[in-house]
């Protein structure tokens, strides 16, 4: 076991060949960074292996060229908000180094009646990162072991450790395993690799998430009065923000447009064409309902969220079973994700330090 000094002195050619660990961490979003920087903090050897080229799953940050400079679009979590001590206290320390600034205490509410601000009882600080949302998960990810590209497509438990296949043909063993990824996406990797997880099974079906589709659009003038309106009872929109009022510099509008649950479904299967279609289609209504200017943007992207949001949550801060093997007391196996304790990034913040705390019991014999 390597505690956290050793294991950043560690090259990073020798970390990108380690294929073995104490503890293998699937996904790079943030409860499973936050979960390997508590492990690799107890002094365990931790691997974390994520699908996507970049780190953050859904809290993910485009670079996107606009008015002759490179900016950043958050696309996934728009901001962050802290109700629990322990989340609060990091947010300070981020605020602290500057890489979290706060964004708005107050939002607009799109309704039937109209647009209005947000009221009074509601407002709280929204906190965003003004070099994009995926700079939190790359300061959370500095110290780690992370293996990007690199697709999970099965788990198997051997004697007295888990072996795990990537996409590329890879094979990790690791005597501890950690699963943060949203529970549709974990539940053919358990029914496939450990049928007698099966006491988690239940609780994972019942994870079920709702899609969003997402449209990134820039603007060469205009100020808007509002920098995120939450949209109600709209049959396509479910949230505008200003993404360019996040930023330091003063830069003309980018606003990213989140459509709703039963509208963005539509276009779960939909091909490129079509989903630039959609995109078209979702900024023509905001123009109708808002401001003509919408409608005619310089460019847009669509972005597709197949798992974006839990409609509900386990109500466990995370799920953890000993997977039974010759092994005098199975495999640990720890599952965690915005799907067990929040559907928020505060939810997964706090999942993933729960899984880290609950393995640490496991490891230790409590
Ligand atoms: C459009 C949208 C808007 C949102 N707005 C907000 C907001 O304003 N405020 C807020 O607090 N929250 C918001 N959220 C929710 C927030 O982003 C999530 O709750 C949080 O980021 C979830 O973190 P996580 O670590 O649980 O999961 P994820 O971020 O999904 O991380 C899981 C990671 O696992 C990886 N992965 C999946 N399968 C595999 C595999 N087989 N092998 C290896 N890796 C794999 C994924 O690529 C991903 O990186 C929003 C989400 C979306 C999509």
């Amino acid at each position: 076991m390597l505690g956290e000094e050793t294991q950043a002195a560690v090259t990073p050619s020798e970390r990108a060949r380690s294929t073995s660990a104490d503890v293998i961490v699937i996904g790079a979003g943030v409860a499973g960074l936050v979960c390997a920087r508590q492990l690799l903090r107890a002094g365990l050897q931790v691997l974390v292996l994520e699908k996507s080229a970049g780190l953050g799953g859904r809290m993910a940050t485009r670079r996107v060229e606009h008015a002759g400079q490179t900016v950043p679009v958050d696309h996934g979590a728009q901001y962050l908000t802290a109700d629990s001590d322990g989340f609060y206290r990091w947010v300070k320390e981020l605020l602290g180094l500057g890489l979290l600034a706060e964004w708005t205490r107050s939002l607009h509410v799109l309704d039937r009646e109209g647009l209005r601000p947000e009221d009074p009882n509601d407002e709280k600080p929204r906190y965003v990162c003004p070099q994009g949302m995926t700079m939190l998960a790359k300061h959370l990810a500095a110290p780690l072991s992370v293996h990007t590209q690199t697709r999970v497509v099965s788990l198997k438990p051997l004697a007295t450790s888990w072996q795990l296949r990537a996409e590329n043909g890879q094979c990790y063993e690791a005597a501890a395993l950690v699963a943060t990824i949203p529970a549709p996406q974990l539940l053919p990797l358990l029914r496939e690799g450990i049928p007698s997880a099966e006491n988690l099974l239940p609780l994972l079906e019942s994870a079920q998430y709702q899609p969003c589709l997402a449209v990134l659009a820039g603007y060469s003038e205009h100020t808007p009065p509002w920098k995120g309106i939450k949209c109600l009872e709209d049959p396509m929109l479910a949230w505008l923000g200003l993404d360019s009022s996040k930023r330091l510099q003063p830069l003309p509008p980018v606003v990213v447009l989140h459509g709703g649950a039963e509208w963005s479904s539509l276009y779960l299967e939909a091909g490129p064409s079509e989903l630039e279609k959609a995109g078209r289609e979702l900024l023509a209504h905001a123009a109708q309902r808002l401001d003509p200017w919408l409608a005619s943007p310089q460019w847009m992207q669509v972005h597709r969220w197949r798992y974006a949001l839990p409609l509900e949550t386990t109500g466990l801060a995370s799920l953890s079973t000993r997977v039974p093997v010759s092994a005098a007391e199975g495999l640990p196996l720890v599952c965690a994700g915005d799907w067990c304790a929040g559907g928020r990034v505060e939810g997964a913040w706090l999942s993933g330090h729960n899984a880290a705390k609950t393995l640490l019991e496991m490891l230790s014999g409590k």
